[in-house]
């Protein structure tokens, strides 16, 4: 399996050129999906005893397969949260691959965590927080929101014996990401939610309020308040600076889930948007979002690192060997939830040292400035409405006189004739805003991330909307 023969060099060949083929390709074919048992009948059984051969399988996953996926890098994909991995980040992602390296020590990964760690630098500066502050690569923002709440978690029940006795608690926002609901179930931890204030922002006032209105065995479940650093259907900033306020007040651990806004960190135009960041505890954001690293690259920062450690560093009698004094350096296995792991910072590392941050500045206020001109052309177009002035990338649109199943047909028709991916979404008005009643509405989204989107893609497809 591991010689190497004339077949194999082919399909290396073949295989390198699918790669740089698809990675020089910046309008690639929008597939769309097909119900599983067409692709059995397509291509049928691929694993067998004696093996189908690599160039059937290529063939196979290039002719057939890979048309049933849709390409996040789709210049008109603009639904969800899109991506734009740089060619260098891709490139680097199959050396990292090649370079078989495990990322869990230093012993084993020096070199590499070095990369990893020279990219978190940069990460962690641009949140402002203070000396000593730092963290580590995961698989994406939902493993960083868990490996800082268990961190959060650890630290409470470290701080007072009488605080192993309860189940943990701690409040977000409506806007919060559905991975923070979903992790306070993996951690055991009861969720309380605080309405969103006109501005659509958790702020300090409401989130005291909500503190004050506790009952004392509540208060005392209280370990975390989960803000979010530009919500995902919005793009949503919390108010940041007040939130932390009250954190401090009331001792509790401040995490800022910016897994997608984090990268707008780095584009000076709406960093004071972020006012506050410094001040978290415990901050998620995604380079495999807006920092345009190819899937998967999560990170999660911590103010103070010993606390994560206490919370993550696994011991076993096989890993001692890793923490001898020849061996001493940065473990990421200590700062998060994982153990074996990739090195996925290499391709970010790569890519940056290769362009230099100031090319990250300018791409990212490219989606910016996208979202911007989607807005004015919206508010131009007659069948259109704004729904709110943009945030970061994403804009909220409606079409006047369409219902959710006009929005849906229309998100079908673009896919399926591999024109364009927009999908609907949904805009809640919470009681307390309307003065009566929660109002939810079907509207449409835009989130922009790939720079190489243009201005006419946003028109032709608005214009698809007539
Ligand atoms: C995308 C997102 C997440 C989840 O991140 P994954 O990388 O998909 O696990 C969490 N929080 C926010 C705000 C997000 O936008």
């Amino acid at each position: 399996m591991h010689s190497i023969d004339i077949d194999t060099v082919e399909m290396t060949l073949d295989i390198m050129k699918y790669a740089i083929n698809r990675i020089s390709n910046t309008s690639p074919e929008m597939g769309s999906p097909k119900q599983e048992q067409d692709l059995m009948d397509l291509v049928g059984e691929t694993v067998t005893k004696e093996g189908i051969g690599g160039e059937k399988a290529f063939e196979l996953f290039k002719d057939v397969l890979v048309k049933a996926t849709v390409p996040v890098d789709h210049p008109r994909h603009l639904a969800f949260v899109p991506a734009a991995p740089t060619r260098a980040a891709i490139l680097f992602d199959l050396v990292t691959s090649a370079a078989s390296i495990h990322g869990a020590y230093w012993m084993t990964g020096a070199g590499g965590i070095f990369c990893e760690n020279q990219a978190m630098k940069w990460l962690v500066q641009l949140t402002g927080l203070p000396e000593g502050a730092f963290g580590v690569f995961t698989s994406g923002g939902t493993s960083a929101n868990l490996s800082a709440m268990i961190a959060a978690r650890e630290a409470w029940r470290d701080k007072n014996e009488e605080n192993k006795a309860y189940k943990a608690l701690l409040i977000t926002s409506n806007g919060a990401h559905s991975s923070v609901k979903s992790m306070a179930k993996v951690i055991d931890a009861d969720i309380i939610l605080v309405d969103d204030d006109e501005e659509d922002k958790l702020n300090g006032k409401w989130l005291q309020q909500k503190i004050d209105g506790l009952s004392e065995i509540d208060r005392k479940r209280l370990f975390a308040v989960v803000a979010t650093g530009g919500t995902t259907n919005a793009g949503i900033i919390d108010d940041l600076e007040s939130v932390a306020d009250v954190c401090e007040q009331e001792d509790l651990w401040f995490h800022v889930d910016a897994a997608y806004g984090g990268g707008a960190l780095a584009a000076p135009s709406v960093r004071h948007l972020f006012n506050g960041i410094e001040r978290a505890d415990s901050i998620t954001i995604d380079p495999h979002k807006w920092m345009f690293s190819p899937y998967d690259c999560g990170a999660v920062i911590y103010k103070n690192m010993e606390l994560a450690r206490n919370a993550h560093s696994q011991k076993g009698a096989y890993l001692d060997i890793f923490k001898d004094k020849g061996a001493q350096g940065f473990n990421p296995a200590d700062y998060q939830i994982q153990l074996t792991r990739r090195l996925r910072g290499l391709p970010l590392w790569f890519s940056l040292a290769m362009h230099g941050t100031e090319k990250y500045t300018q791409a990212i206020e490219r989606g910016l400035s996208l979202a911007l001109n989607a807005a004015k052309q919206i508010e131009a177009a007659k069948h259109l409405e704004l729904v709110r002035a943009p945030s970061l990338s994403c804009v909220l649109f409606k079409r006047i006189g369409w219902d959710a199943e006009d929005y849906r047909d229309w998100t079908y028709k673009n896919h399926q004739s591999g024109f364009a991916l927009v999908t609907p979404t949904k805009w809640t008005k919470p009681a307390s805003q309307t003065g009566g009643k929660e109002k939810v509405e079907t509207i449409s989204r835009f989130c922009f991330i790939n720079p190489d989107t243009t201005e006419e893609d946003i028109a032709e497809i608005l214009a698809s909307m007539e």
